[in-house]
């Protein structure tokens, strides 16, 4: 363990991706550092931890990057949510907003059995939309959402605030 290590510093912004004005935090460069890569998983493992899941749930893409280490570090099983027309099998989905349209996040129907206690996680928070998203499907199907993690807040796009409003909690490592 290092708690000392700053994350923050191995996340690069890379400007105008994936549209001109974006600012766009990259979390490549945190990942391909081993001493990062693992500090970042071994605190949001710690985080989760404390909810007690019975399983791990991540969000197409770059969750699933964090969420599978988590999992395993907790010997837990995970859970991919992903975009529409991935998964194989018979799915459930949700619509939510994006800035411009709509898209769909699913999940394999009876993935887990409900009444069990998942924790979310993400690398980012922005908006919120995706992972209130995600929280409603899970709970539309029965399950305990207990929190939801992410490696990165961006707090002045209000998802904290959201996520606090729906009832659902929400921790992030570096804001
Ligand atoms: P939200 O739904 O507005 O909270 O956006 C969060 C989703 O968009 C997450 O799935 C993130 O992976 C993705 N996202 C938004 N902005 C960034 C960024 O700057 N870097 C990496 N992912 C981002």
């Amino acid at each position: 363990p290092q708690p000392d290590l700053d994350l923050a510093s191995l996340v690069r912004t890379i400007p105008d991706f994936p549209k001109p004005g974006i600012q766009f935090r990259d979390i490549t460069t945190l990942i391909g550092d081993a001493a990062g890569f693992s500090e970042s998983v071994r605190r949001l493992a710690a985080r989760a931890a404390a909810y007690r899941p019975d399983f791990i749930v991540a969000v197409e893409a770059r969750g699933f990057l964090f969420g599978a280490a988590m999992a395993t570090a907790l010997g837990l099983g995970l859970v991919p949510v992903r975009k529409a027309g991935k998964l194989p099998g018979v799915t459930i989905g949700v619509d939510y907003e994006l800035e411009y349209g709509t898209d769909r996040l699913e999940l394999h129907e009876g993935a887990i059995l409900p009444g069990h206690r998942v924790v979310l996680v993400d690398d980012l928070l922005a908006t919120g939309g995706t992972i209130l998203a995600t929280a409603a499907l899970m709970r539309s199907v029965g399950y305990k959402v207990a929190a939801a993690l992410f490696v990165i807040d961006l707090p002045d796009l209000g998802g904290s605030q959201r996520l606090e409003a729906a009832g659902l909690a929400c921790e992030t490592l570096i804001a």
